[in-house]
């Protein structure tokens, strides 16, 4: 079970006792609030708090336009007009907290996201749960052979029972030697922030989160990609859906210029150009390397 039974009795507490607020709230985001969603075989996402909507964005927004705001009519138009032109700094006015509850290697990619405050449960005071990210059969693939960064054709049957046996063996054995080096009663034991040395990375940590919906947006942008490893693409997905209910106009905006949209060099601009005006463009006559001109076919083909 991704949550414990303390964490689900915290939960049921807090949605519970609803408090009354002068302070705008987002009807989507009151459904998600404290409610985990699980992510992987052990692991949530939650949203602890969050401040602003669409609404704060545009107040924002106006405060730097003043009247000139008066030609867009309404706050959608203003949040895509925003998002068009790289105006993010209204965006910063939303944030969200999540606790989130994850792999350590996850951990590792997603702490190099330096725009957001981070607090992550301590191995050196507490004894860490046998709680191990063990892939599903569909996820263990062999290394891709034309990416060097991701993963390529399934396993086949008898390969993936290897390799699971292999994950799971280790798993248990470097977790009973974490608890044999803490020690039992009247061992003398090792620290913990030593013990947890030998622990492998597909171990679970937990941390809050906090970061405004801007830096979020990049995050999500860069980790929501299918390129990105499945296992943060995950966690940013399930994110999205709950920033989607969240602020659904700057959500709409950021899924149309930036998730689905594309930045053109000027030299690939000027091939479209080009192609529009009836000439066929090659790789040769594009001024394009092979590698760019594959992305770009890539882009025009959708
Ligand atoms: C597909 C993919 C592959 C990757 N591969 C690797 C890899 O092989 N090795 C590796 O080490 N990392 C890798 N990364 C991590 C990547 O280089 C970034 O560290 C990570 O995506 C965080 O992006 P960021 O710095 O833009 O985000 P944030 O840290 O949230 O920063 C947001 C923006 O703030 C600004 N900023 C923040 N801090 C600073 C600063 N100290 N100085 C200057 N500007 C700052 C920058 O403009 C930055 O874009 C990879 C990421 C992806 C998505």
């Amino acid at each position: 079970m991704a949550l414990s039974p303390e964490q689900q009795a915290e939960i049921d507490a807090l949605r519970s006792a609803p408090s009354e607020t002068l302070r705008a709230t987002a009807p989507g985001m009151e459904r998600h609030l404290y409610n985990a969603h699980d992510v992987l075989d052990h692991g949530f996402v939650r949203v602890i708090d969050y401040m602003g909507d669409d609404a704060a964005i545009c107040q924002a927004a106006r405060v730097s336009y003043g009247k000139g705001t008066k030609s867009v009519q309404n706050d959608e138009g203003l949040i895509r007009y925003l998002m068009r032109h790289w105006h993010s700094t209204p965006f910063e006015m939303c944030e969200i907290k999540l606790h989130v509850k994850l792999p350590v290697f996850v951990a590792r990619q997603w702490i190099r996201h330096r725009t957001a405050n981070v607090n992550e449960y301590s191995a050196r005071y507490s004894i860490l749960d046998r709680e191990f990210y063990i892939p599903a059969r569909e996820h263990l693939a062999a290394q891709s052979t034309v990416n060097n960064q991701g993963r390529g054709e399934l396993l086949a049957d008898e390969e993936a029972a290897r390799v699971l046996e292999i994950l799971k063996a280790d798993s248990a054995r470097a977790y009973d030697n974490y608890q044999a080096m803490i020690g039992q009663d009247g061992q003398q034991g090792l620290a913990r922030e030593l013990a947890r040395m030998n622990l492998p990375a597909n171990i679970y940590t937990q941390w809050y989160w906090k970061v405004d919906l801007h830096n979020l947006f990049h995050f999500l942008r860069l980790r929501a990609d299918p390129h990105a490893q499945y296992e943060i693409r995950v966690y940013a997905e399930a994110i999205a859906a709950v920033v989607a209910d969240w602020v659904p106009f700057a959500y709409g905006a950021f899924e149309d210029y930036r998730m689905g949209g594309a930045t053109l060099s000027a030299t690939a601009l000027d091939c479209v150009r080009r192609m529009v005006k009836g000439e066929t463009v090659t790789q040769e006559t594009s001024g394009m390397s092979k590698g760019e001109w594959r992305e770009f076919e890539g882009v025009l083909r959708g």
